[in-house]
């Protein structure tokens, strides 16, 4: 650290992602990436796009935000884009909280909440879930704070239906709702069409899950066009150009692969499935997921212990040293053939064979 560095960085505890190791290739079931790669649309639109690069892209990301509007029936004022979501989140912190409105969202739940709340110096309250690991709605009524939850929540995998969700709009009134859906796609129903009756309801989405674009960087906040124009009035004191073209023309594609992306959607649920149950009959315990990744808990074998032999046996899982947390690993669902190789493994460690 610099004796530059402004006062109120000095302790910030930033956000630790999650492995993206260069040493050897792993069966990578970590950060959540699908396994497919692209449509090829997809990767025909960046090609083409590639050749203008020398220009800036599109400040308004208009044809973008035009696709995305037909498709979901919004209008493109309804639309904000972002490199990837966690700068619409950032954005949305920046933009909404300040020293008298503070943000809540669930104490086990996405780690960069937390973080941006501490970039922002925001008071923030982290809520318990409950016992079986499930957002208790009625915990969000009454904080004076804005909100933002994961659903479905990370790492749990669990979903609040829509009713719930409305539950805590209602009694949030004067309170801006954040709802990140970066795991909607994989079984959970979006809030989208609520934007349209609540003033208070930003709704997030990422490319990085469900549509192959992690490294491309590119999320989406949904919104009444008043809060669109205050998340452009923070991207225009920021980063004008904050998508680059090809990832615009990436994102264009995308949105026209809709089916190619809902069938890998459907891969991802049954081999979520399989490795559910193969889990079970293992004795582990698995939080019911609706998310690309499963949260599972063996008796007999720490998650730590589990991570790390895995990791030595040339596979990447996720661990989280918090102490409510620590008997789980997060696996995320991978192909068929992915899911066999960790089930395999498990079985051979669980015998005593590991390493
Ligand atoms: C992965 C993830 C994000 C961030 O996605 P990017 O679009 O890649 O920035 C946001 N929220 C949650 C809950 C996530 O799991």
């Amino acid at each position: 650290m610099s004796r530059f560095l402004r006062k109120a960085y000095r302790s910030l505890e930033v956000y630790v992602p999650g492995e993206q190791p260069r040493d050897k290739k792993y069966i990578k079931l970590n950060t959540n990436e699908s396994p497919f790669p692209p449509s090829p649309e997809v990767l025909e639109a960046v090609a083409n796009e590639a050749g203008d690069l020398q220009l800036y892209s599109d400040p308004e990301c208009t044809a973008l935000r035009k696709t995305a509007a037909e498709l979901y029936g919004l209008k493109p004022e309804n639309i904000f884009c972002g490199n990837g979501s966690d700068e619409v989140l950032n954005f949305a912190f920046g933009a909404f909280c300040d020293e008298t409105k503070g943000m809540a969202f669930p104490s086990i739940s996405y780690g960069f909440y937390p973080v941006y709340g501490d970039l922002y110096g925001l008071d923030c309250a982290a809520i318990p879930l409950k016992d079986d690991f499930s957002v208790d709605p009625a915990d969000y009524f009454g904080l004076d704070k804005n909100i933002v939850i994961a659903n479905p929540n990370a790492p749990t995998g669990m979903l609040l239906t829509v009713p719930q969700i409305r539950s805590i709009l209602d009694a949030n009134r004067d309170n801006l709702v954040i709802i990140d859906e970066a795991y909607v796609d994989f079984g959970g129903k979006s809030c989208l069409p609520l934007i349209a009756e609540y003033d208070n309801l930003l709704v997030v989405q990422t490319f990085s899950k469900s549509r192959s674009l992690a490294g491309a960087r590119l999320g989406f906040g949904f919104a009444q066009p008043e809060i669109i124009a205050d998340l452009n009035r923070v991207k225009y004191s920021t980063n004008p150009y904050n998508i680059n073209r090809c990832t615009l023309a990436a994102g264009e594609a995308a949105l026209r692969s809709q089916a190619y992306y809902d069938r890998n959607c459907l891969t991802i649920i049954e081999n979520r499935d399989y490795t559910t149950q193969a889990l079970r009959e293992m004795g582990f315990e698995v939080l019911p997921s609706k998310a690309n990744f499963i949260f599972a808990r063996h008796p007999q074998i720490c998650g730590e212990t589990l991570y790390r032999t895995l990791k030595d046996m040339g596979i990447l899982v996720r661990h989280f040293s918090r102490e409510e947390i620590a008997a789980f690993v997060r696996i995320t669902i991978g192909s068929a053939e992915q899911m066999r190789a960790l089930v395999n493994a498990i079985q051979t460690i669980l015998a005593g064979g590991g390493n």
